[in-house]
């Protein structure tokens, strides 16, 4: 099976092809970059627009080249060139819209060249993210879907963060610490779902990161920054903050941008930050681990890049005899390799989406998501 996967739930448009023959993960991504400040949603929307037919393109060339198919002869990319137009603006459309498109009137003819490119299912981020961006993303995904004349898969982005890891590490049920911009929480299955074991109770780890950077004049994104500027740093006292299975960052956030403000050494202050969050986040795994009574963690998302954290999370597992996996850099920042992957499991299991009902989902929690995909795996 090869799966088409599209990503644009922020700052990443990305696509990808996975292929579960071989497991090769070919992937594309152009990352927006804003000229000032944070991430601008409306700007974040327009580079998906421009952004993602390019990356569908790159990913589907791909797909020519490596397909089997006699069809791989002819190498033009209809399927990409069909979400051109519709995704550049589409930036208020909708599920319903979309089916006006250019692409839902596409062709047929489409469609009988489809098979050069191999793909049996598109499958792409529905939330949550940006609302913006995940309108402009999912009208792409249709069109790629309809010009493909392939079913569309709707995959929540944080239980992929999730997924990749387990996939990547042939763990069978681990828990997830999901570190990254606009999240931070902890998942384990239970009965069908992945449960939220606890999480932020205000802003996500690395939109923390990013509003103390900007705060100091640095360039988003901030949590590389922080992590070069912390290693000449040494620790100053931060507030703390765990309650029970939740933590929050934005009294942290708070005094580190006071310290600076008074003069403080922003190299301590970076280092101090990543000791006081990072110990926050590998507290709440611990327990999370000790609760559940498993001895697999695996990690997701852009923060968790940091080699601290990483280093953290491995120090402790080690110390409680559990097992600790971070999958490469390409698969825990944004990324439509992870999409893909996970989107192949759902087409497995038969959740595919009509496009009347393929609409995004800002605030798509993973526990609203049925796993039907472990059934699969464990018959
Ligand atoms: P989400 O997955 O919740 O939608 P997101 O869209 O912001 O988050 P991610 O790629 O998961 O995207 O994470 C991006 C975040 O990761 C940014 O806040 C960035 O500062 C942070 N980040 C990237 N590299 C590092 C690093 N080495 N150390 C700390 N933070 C990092």
């Amino acid at each position: 099976m090869r799966v088409l996967g599209i990503e644009g739930t922020a700052w990443a448009a990305s696509a990808a092809v996975y292929d579960e023959s071989d497991e090769s993960v070919f992937i594309e991504s152009d990352p927006y970059q804003p000229e000032s400040g944070g991430i601008h949603p409306r700007e974040a929307a327009e580079h998906m627009g421009e952004a993602i037919p390019a990356v569908i393109d790159r990913v589907l060339a791909h797909a020519a080249e490596t397909t089997d198919s006699d069809a791989a002869d002819s190498t033009d990319s209809d399927a990409a060139d069909s979400t051109d137009s519709d995704a550049a603006d589409s930036t208020d459309s909708d599920a319903a819209d979309s089916t006006d498109s250019d692409a839902a009137d596409s062709t047929d003819s489409d469609a009988e060249s489809a098979n050069r490119y191999d793909i049996d299912c598109v499958a792409f981020s529905q939330g949550p993210g940006l609302g913006p961006c995940l309108r402009t993303v999912g009208t792409a995904a249709r069109a790629a879907a309809q010009a493909l004349d392939v079913p569309l898969v709707g995959v929540n982005h944080m239980v992929a963060h999730l997924e990749i890891g387990r996939h990547e590490s042939d763990f069978d049920s681990p828990v997830c610490l999901n570190a990254s911009g606009a999240n931070a929480h902890l998942l384990g299955y239970h009965n069908g779902r992945y449960r939220i074991l606890g999480e932020t109770m205000d802003t996500g780890v690395g939109n923390a990161l990013d509003k103390f950077t900007r705060h100091i004049g640095w360039s988003h994104p901030g949590g590389p920054k922080v992590e070069e500027a912390a290693k000449d740093g040494e620790l100053i006292d931060l507030p703390y903050v765990v309650k029970g299975m939740d933590f929050s960052f934005s009294g942290i956030m708070s005094a580190a941008k006071d310290a600076a403000d008074e003069g403080e050494a922003i190299e301590d202050i970076c280092f101090s930050l990543q000791e006081h969050i990072f110990g926050m986040l590998t507290e709440v795994a611990e327990r999370a681990l000790s609760l559940t009574g498993t001895d697999e963690l695996v990690l997701g998302g852009g923060v968790g890049q940091n080699a601290r954290l990483q280093s953290m999370l491995e120090t402790m597992c080690e110390e409680r005899g559990a097992t600790f996996y971070a999958p490469d850099n390409r698969f825990l920042r944004d990324n439509a390799g992870m999409i893909a992957v996970l989107g192949a499991k759902q087409f497995a299991a038969g959740q595919t989406l009509a496009i009347e009902n393929s609409q995004v989902d800002p605030n798509f929690r993973p526990d609203e998501v049925a796993v039907a995909w472990r059934e699969n795996e464990a018959s």
